[in-house]
């Protein structure tokens, strides 16, 4: 059994404090993403658990170990990093050998391994080239296979996509899900894509400034963030936000922007937000895709209002539309073929089924 689990784990640089007590608990086969934006303290996360960064405070304990003062080598860990770190010399064979050839590992054994995580791959014809004979998604799968090849309690990545143009990420990415439930070793992969995040994990953990802002499913941290950090990291484009007040007249509650504009909320979270009526610091949310032409069959809770187009982005599948709302840009996902045109009038639809409230000083969604 492969379980990760960090307790109060504390790291500082001199007095900088980069991760500041975190608690985290990684389930044996599980894969983990740590997302969040440069400098939140990811990577360090990473290092601590692979024991090439002493930490500050807490505990550290793999497969039931507590692995504090294990150095690195002993930990059964094995690391992915962005630059493969190939040796230019050696043959892909020779590359996925080495660790275990060092370890003096039987011949025969070391082979059959080599073959067995070449198949997983999809490199098995690639054995006798070297490195510079290979494409960037070759090269980043072979790093993969010297991982594989070690067996180890965890596998931990640090940015490995990072250095492979838009496509190849994506192809890759694919790859290193159907690698993982090939081998279903313990990972934890860190990105500072939400996209790349949202793809590979089981859960996802967002971190912020040394943190951890919310851990879930990918679904969960979408439909559920707990923070306005969270609501606005997760999801592209991303969620619209427009401070506001909430206000209750003869029991219903509605939303009322700057500028005047007013949205009804729905009834079932009338319970809910109640005790928040009267209160001037808060955040209406509202993701783009609940922005959108309207249509003959509009439902419960969806709300027209009109504005003036400033940018449109014709994306094949939808337009994205810009516009200015109360002093908010918002964003809309609408039907390419409902007209949308910069500088022009528009009727759109809030669907306030899938609205956020959000505390404007704590950041908390109500
Ligand atoms: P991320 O991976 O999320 O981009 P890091 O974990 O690399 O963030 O860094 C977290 C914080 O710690 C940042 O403020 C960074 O500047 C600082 N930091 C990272 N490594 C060092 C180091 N070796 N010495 C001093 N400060 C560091």
């Amino acid at each position: 059994m492969s379980q990760v689990t960090l307790h109060k784990v504390v790291k500082n640089y001199d007095e900088t404090p980069a991760v500041r007590g975190i608690d985290l608990d990684i389930a044996d086969k599980e894969f983990v993403v740590l997302v969040g934006p440069s400098g939140c303290g990811k990577s360090t996360t990473l290092r601590m658990i692979a024991g090439l960064e002493d930490i500050t405070d807490g505990e550290i304990v793999i497969g039931g170990d507590v692995v504090n003062d294990v150095p690195p080598k002993d930990r059964d860990i094995a690391m992915v990093f962005q630059n493969y770190a190939l040796y230019p010399h050696m043959t892909v064979f020779e590359n996925m050998s080495f660790g275990l050839r060092l370890k003096r590992v039987p011949k025969d054994e070391i082979r059959q391994r080599v073959e067995s995580a070449a198949r997983i791959l999809d490199i098995s014809e690639l054995l006798d080239r070297k490195p510079k004979q290979l494409s960037g998604g070759q090269r980043q799968r072979v790093a993969m296979g010297r991982a594989i090849v070690r067996d180890p309690k965890v596998f931990l990545f640090d940015e490995p996509l990072s250095n492979l143009d838009a496509k190849l990420r994506v192809q890759m990415r694919t790859e290193i899900k159907k690698v993982h439930q090939k081998v279903r070793t313990t990972t934890v992969y860190v990105t500072h894509d939400q996209v790349e995040a949202m793809t590979l994990a089981d859960r996802v953990v967002v971190m912020n400034a040394g943190l951890i802002e919310q851990v879930g499913t990918p679904n969960e941290l979408y439909h559920h963030p707990r923070t306005r950090f969270v609501a606005g990291f997760i999801g592209s484009p991303a969620m619209n936000f427009v401070p506001c007040r909430l206000e209750e007249a003869s029991g219903a509650l509605r939303i009322l922007l700057p500028g005047g504009h007013a949205f009804p909320v729905p009834a079932e979270r009338t319970e809910r937000y109640r005790r928040h009526a009267g209160s001037a610091d808060l955040v209406f949310g509202l993701r783009p895709e609940h922005v959108t032409e309207t249509h003959r069959n509009v439902e419960p809770n969806q709300e027209a209002f009109e504005v003036t187009l400033e940018v449109t982005e014709p994306m094949g599948m939808e337009t994205l539309v810009y516009f200015q709302l109360d002093g908010a840009e918002v964003c809309g996902r609408v039907n390419p073929a409902a007209g949308a045109e910069a500088g022009q009038p528009m009727t759109l639809l809030a669907d306030l089924n899938h609205m956020h409230l959000i505390d404007g000083t704590s950041g908390l969604v109500l």
